[in-house]
């Protein structure tokens, strides 16, 4: 039951109350994508997420996809909020679990035109930004579940195509017009590539495989999430221009390295080499586990001590 402890508006309040979240599996293509711990944390500590950050992720994600929704539901070419669910080793060609588990998700939207079958996924970014490598790489890993879902549970005899409309919550024309780093869109298309039906399986698998190993695991025993899932970037150094206004800009080419030192020697010699009235610093990025920092709820609520521990 939620309590309205951080005094939302009484609409906002009722209309979270109104938001359930129908399970589907012991495993969905966005909890197979977690680490291990912030999968089963998200299981134990359920509903212990901040109404705050709750309030966002309605606000944001669920919106998006509701008036998707309500817009397209008159257009016969598009099925919105589809569910499925199956059991594992009812379907698997490759696979065999020793317990076997449900796998289900929701699939935000098919689009089927001239015997052409599209999957679409909506993601909502939080800030304006350039898509990095590392946040395709886990919606392809999604949505090539959703896919999976789909033709094994005989929803479509194949998928054509996958793509993510990705929408930026903070998205503004000034914004793109006056930053390169900003979509000249708010909600660019992205392609997502497709894989077999092995590779599918195998990772099902092998998220299924740990969720099995730790599920009844004391919570201390359950290892940290890996880099992967942590959104873990290694730091790096970079040396740059000190801009009129006293701030680093961007890095110079052929200038961002793997530790300090190297970055510090390279500095000394763009110093030595320097106009009058050219400066330069050096820079740190990464070197954070992003997820845990900004978006895992079991750290904002003390059930995780990840960042603690490792003191980034
Ligand atoms: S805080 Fe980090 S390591 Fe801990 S559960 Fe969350 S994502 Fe995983």
């Amino acid at each position: 039951m939620l309590i309205n402890d951080c005094d939302l508006p009484l609409p906002t309040f009722r209309a979270m109350q109104k938001k359930t979240y129908v399970k589907l599996g012991d495993l969905s293509p966005s909890s197979i994508k977690m680490g291990i711990r912030q999968l089963l944390g998200n299981k134990r500590f359920k509903g212990g997420d901040q109404l705050a950050s709750r309030q966002w992720r309605m606000y944001t994600g669920t919106l998006v996809h509701i008036g998707q929704q309500i817009l397209l539901q008159d257009d016969p070419e598009f099925k919105c909020e589809i569910p499925m669910s199956v059991k594992f080793n009812d379907v698997s060609k490759f696979f065999k679990l020793p317990e076997d588990l449900t796998i289900g998700g929701t699939c935000d939207l098919l689009h089927i035109a001239n015997n052409i079958y599209t999957v679409w996924d909506y993601k909502t970014l939080a800030t304006v930004q350039m898509i990095d490598d590392e946040k395709i790489e886990g919606w392809t890993e999604q949505i090539n579940i959703y896919r999976w879902l789909l033709i094994v549970t005989g929803t479509v005899p194949k998928v054509d195509h996958l793509y993510v409309d990705a929408f930026y919550i903070d998205w503004s024309p000034t914004k793109a017009i006056r930053s390169r780093d900003v979509n000249d869109i708010p909600c660019p298309t992205l392609t997502i590539p497709m894989w077999d039906r092995k590779k599918c399986e195998e990772v099902i698998y092998n998220k299924a495989m740990e969720y099995l190993k730790y599920k009844d695991s004391p919570w201390d025993e359950i290892p940290y999430c890996d880099d992967k899932a942590r959104w873990y970037k290694p730091p790096k150094w970079s040396v740059c221009k000190v801009q009129p206004n006293g701030e680093l800009g961007s890095q110079l080419k052929f200038c961002g390295f793997d530790n300090e030192e190297d970055a510090n020697q390279k500095l000394m010699e763009r110093i030595a080499k320097a106009k009058k009235d050219e400066n330069f610093g050096i820079k740190k990025s990464g070197g954070e586990s992003t997820m845990c920092k900004d978006w895992c709820d079991l750290a904002r609520n003390g059930h995780c001590d990840f960042l603690s521990r490792n003191s980034e």
